[in-house]
């Protein structure tokens, strides 16, 4: 997102903007970011009882204002899967053979995922040994002159890769020395793995690294994996070299670091045997939908959207701006207790207006996730994407003392016209979205890769963003209900006119 496109500037008063005004309620909205960020909730983390207490609170308060049910076989809700923290567990196991013995690694102990495979990618199973191929630091860099994978095939095949890359203390390196190159990023060395056709990735510390406890440790308190391309583990260095006795990690570094020539190699006598859908754990989550239906005969066959997550980082974790904290509650007042209210006041306002275009009212789940909610969304609408003319987003419009930034105008100038026409009618001072806003960073996202123009409102970051001390003490609840009022007007005005833009 470019530096604060400066909105305000541009906006004069149009003449006619008055606009029957519904005033939001800021006790009533308060009384919701109070409740949804509350320690009971829990933070609100996917997979977790808090968060399907939330999604039912929520569900409650379209059920209240008398809206229709926009979700599967009559509910609000929209449930979904997605992947999550796997538990440590003795009986989920990862098998080496070596040439006369057998290893077991213990999930959680001897090894732990980092990531998984596409739902839609073959799975291997416990019954299946994989053959193993050691492939170095699993990097393929022909522009520097060095390729782990040249002599190796690992089709359908585990490969064992370090971390990091050679020559990682050698300032003359042909890496870049001391400081590490994106080759020697996990992801990176999957994405080659998988190019090949390699089932498995497993990966040990190189030699420079084996007191390298740091991944181990994220996991341990935050055992979440990504569900990215394949399965990769994380496995205990020493007990692998106890269990493959044929191959010695210590001077096959050396000989890489000292001859720059890979030293990849198949290792004949040993396979592994790997289940990864043991290594993964999903949970069912829920958006939460609601319909106030549109009066005029063609229009109500459109719709306009208006989201917020009400997902949140539950006890921090991974995406914990203060990772020392995790276990503690992440109460996510701002983000996005604010956002819901809004999106409940404003729900609660329209219900009874008869537009002639359909409003749809949702509450994703799983947006703290990577957006999978709003894509789920998106995918399952109950008004086609092709007939949803715009899509409303509040995400973090908690803090707003005077302004808000609302994003997604330039993509769109004909919304731009219409906040514009509204400016006259709220106290706020609209801004541009400022620099550190990454455009694609919620749930709009999904809308407008769907052809949807979208508008965000956002109040900004702050010392407390992803933190436990997001909490509703730090709202200004006037401030989110001028908010909600400018998001009602708005929706209202793309629900109402015969042409959206
Ligand atoms: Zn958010
Ligand atoms: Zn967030």
């Amino acid at each position: 997102m470019p530096a604060a496109v400066a909105v305000a500037g541009a906006l004069s008063a149009p003449a006619g903007a008055a606009l029957d005004r519904s005033g939001a309620d800021s006790d009533r909205m308060l009384a919701h970011i109070k409740h949804l960020s509350s320690d009971e909730l829990g933070g609100r983390g996917n997979g977790t009882p808090g968060l399907e207490r939330a999604a039912e609170y929520v569900a409650a308060r379209f059920r209240d204002a008398r809206l229709q049910p926009g979700g599967e076989a009559g509910t609000f809700y929209q449930t979904f899967e997605i992947t999550l923290t796997p538990e440590a567990d003795p009986r989920r196991a990862v098998v080496i053979s070596g040439s006369s013995r057998e290893t077991r690694f213990t999930l959680g102990t001897h090894y732990h995922p980092l990531f998984v495979r596409d739902a839609d990618a073959p799975s291997a199973n416990a019954a299946e040994r994989l053959a193993l191929v050691f492939a170095g630091y699993g990097i393929s860099a022909p522009g520097l002159g060095y390729d782990d994978y040249r002599d190796v095939d690992v089709a359908g095949k585990a490969v064992i890769v370090f971390t990091h890359e050679p020559q990682e203390n050698d300032p003359e390196s042909v890496f870049d020395g001391q400081s590490l190159t994106p080759y020697a990023g996990i992801q990176m060395k999957a994405s080659e793995a998988r190019q090949r056709g390699a089932r498995l990735l497993v990966v040990v510390e190189d030699p420079a690294h084996v007191q390298d406890r740091a991944l181990t440790q994220t996991w341990t308190e935050d055992p979440q994996i990504d569900d990215l391309g394949m399965p990769v583990i994380r496995v205990d260095r020493a007990r692998v070299a106890r269990a493959l006795k044929d191959l010695d990690f210590n001077s096959a570094a050396r000989r890489i670091d000292s001859l720059f020539q890979p030293q990849s190699r198949a290792l004949p006598d040993a396979t592994i045997a790997f289940d990864d859908s043991t290594a993964i754990t999903r949970a069912r989550v829920r958006n939460v939908v609601a319909i106030a239906r549109g009066v005029d005969p063609a229009l109500s066959r459109e719709a306009v959207v208006v989201g917020a997550h009400y997902d949140h980082l539950g006890l921090g974790g991974r995406h914990s701006m203060a990772p020392s904290a995790t276990g503690t509650v992440h109460n996510g007042a701002d983000d996005n207790a604010s956002g819901t209210a809004a999106l409940l006041e404003i729900a609660r306002l329209a219900a009874g207006r008869r537009l002639p275009r359909t409003l749809v009212f949702v509450a994703f789940a799983a947006e703290e996730i990577g957006l999978i909610g709003s894509r789920h969304y998106v995918d399952h609408p109950p008004v086609p994407m092709a007939r949803t003319v715009a899509m409303i987003n509040l995400d973090m419009i908690g803090r707003p003392r005077g302004r808000v930034m609302i994003g997604g105008l330039e993509r769109t100038p004909a919304l731009k016209a219409r906040i514009t026409a509204l400016a006259p009618t709220t106290s706020l001072r609209l801004d541009g979205f400022a620099e550190g806003y990454q455009d694609g960073a919620s749930d709009d996202a999904s809308f407008f890769r769907a052809g949807v123009p979208t508008v965000s409102f956002f109040t900004g970051f702050h010392g407390d963003y992803h933190r436990p001390t997001d909490d509703w003490g730090s709202v200004d609840a006037a401030g989110c209900a001028e908010i909600a009022a400018l998001a009602l007007d708005l929706a209202v005005s793309l629900a109402t006119s015969g042409k959206p833009f």
